[in-house]
């Protein structure tokens, strides 16, 4: 049998930690994966393009482990009920290939997502951080803004979406959460207006273009941006100057992807950019000084889903009840015999039948 999580598994777990403490565990498994950096299998992700959307399919492995989320990005799907982004995954076994658990990964999405950036936000914001801009409040940014004001003490948000009822929402959904009674929450009229006097600019909009959420104006020395909504090629969401400006360092996740997917793809290919496993093995510095414009070009990353999904195989099997299981793979008494341990037995009343 295989583990299974569902989504009302997830929201189980969830709840029993609280979301806040979930997420900065979650953290704390990424950034210890990452200082194995160099035990992973990595490639780009496998993507499927089409006119309205990606599919994209992203593996890993340390040689014990192995992992693979599926993923999709459809902007427009919104207008139409669905989710811009779902997600499921399995790990499984590498000494045996027997997959050891599937699970949702939707909602595990948003808080690996959310956890990634908090966690770059604590090597490369300014320690003293307090107010960050949000500009995209749709499904991502609940769990954005639960993170940053967890594991960065973030204490005012500034938020701006396009589309009014999305600012509405989160804000709703934030001032009803107990955990976030002392976040102050602003709702401006642009980006411009929401970067203004913040520490931390969080963009995380999806539309399937070369967007301009933020232009050099609207930057100030010493921000730290974490660009999470330019993802795929063709989508991006910073001005290509701002990648130009003086005392602006990038940091990507793995730069052979991100060279693709993320802002950087609007830079030429020797455009300098730090990996952020450098940063967390003490191989490059973090934040250079209390001006240095940081840049977390963020299009997630393989290793982040693996965390995920063995955070969550170690949660579960350690729950008294255990997890939940599905018949994903035969058990048979004689592995050579899948044929008799597993269709002769449904097929022989039906043979008796016709004779
Ligand atoms: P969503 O569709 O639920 O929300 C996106 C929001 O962006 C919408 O409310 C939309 O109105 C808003 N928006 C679009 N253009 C805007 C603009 N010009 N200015 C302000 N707001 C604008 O999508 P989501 O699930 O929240 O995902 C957001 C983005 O994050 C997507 O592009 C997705 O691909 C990306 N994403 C990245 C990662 C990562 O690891 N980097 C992970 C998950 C999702």
């Amino acid at each position: 049998m295989v583990n299974y999580i569902g989504v009302t598994d997830i929201l189980r777990i969830v709840d029993d930690m609280g979301v806040g403490v979930f997420i900065e565990q979650l953290a704390g498994e990424i950034e210890s994966d990452y200082r194995q950096w160099s035990e992973f299998e990595k490639s780009a992700r496998l993507a499927s393009h089409s006119p309205l959307g990606v599919i994209e399919l992203m593996p890993t492995s340390n040689g014990k482990l192995y992992s693979f989320k599926y993923v999709n990005g459809h902007p427009k799907n919104t207008a139409a009920g669905l989710l811009t982004v779902t997600a499921f995954g399995v790990l499984a076994d590498v000494v045996t290939g027997y997959p050891l658990l599937l699970s949702e990964l939707t909602v595990t999405t948003a808080m690996r997502t959310a956890a990634t950036s908090a966690l770059a936000a604590r090597y490369l914001a300014r320690p003293d951080s307090r107010v960050m801009a949000l500009i995209g409040n749709g499904a991502q940014s609940e769990f954005q803004a639960i993170a940053f004001h967890h594991m960065l003490g973030i204490r005012e948000l500034r938020i701006f979406d396009i589309d009014p009822s999305a600012s509405a929402k989160l804000e709703q959904n934030l001032r009803s959460m107990r955990e976030m009674r002392d976040l102050r929450v602003v709702r401006v009229a642009s980006s411009a207006a929401a970067c203004q006097g913040a520490d931390i600019v969080t963009t995380v909009t999806a539309d399937k273009r070369n967007a301009v959420i933020l232009t050099p104006p609207m930057i100030t020395p010493g921000m730290h941006i974490n660009a999470v909504g330019g993802d795929c090629p063709g989508k991006t969401e910073l001005h290509g100057d701002v990648l130009r400006m003086k005392n602006l360092r990038v940091i990507v996740e793995y730069e052979p992807q991100s060279r693709i997917e993320g802002e950087i793809q609007q830079m030429p290919a020797d455009y300098p950019v730090t990996e952020f496993a450098r940063i967390v093995s003490g191989a490059a510095g973090g934040r250079a000084g209390r001006d240095e414009i940081t840049v977390f070009d963020s299009v997630g990353f393989a290793l982040e889903d693996y965390s995920a999904l063995r955070f969550l195989h170690n949660l579960t099997t350690r729950e008294p009840a255990g997890a939940r299981q599905i018949d994903l793979v035969p058990e048979l008494d004689d592995p050579k015999d899948l044929y008799g341990g597993t269709l002769s037995a449904r097929i022989r009343p039906g043979l008796r039948k016709s004779a």
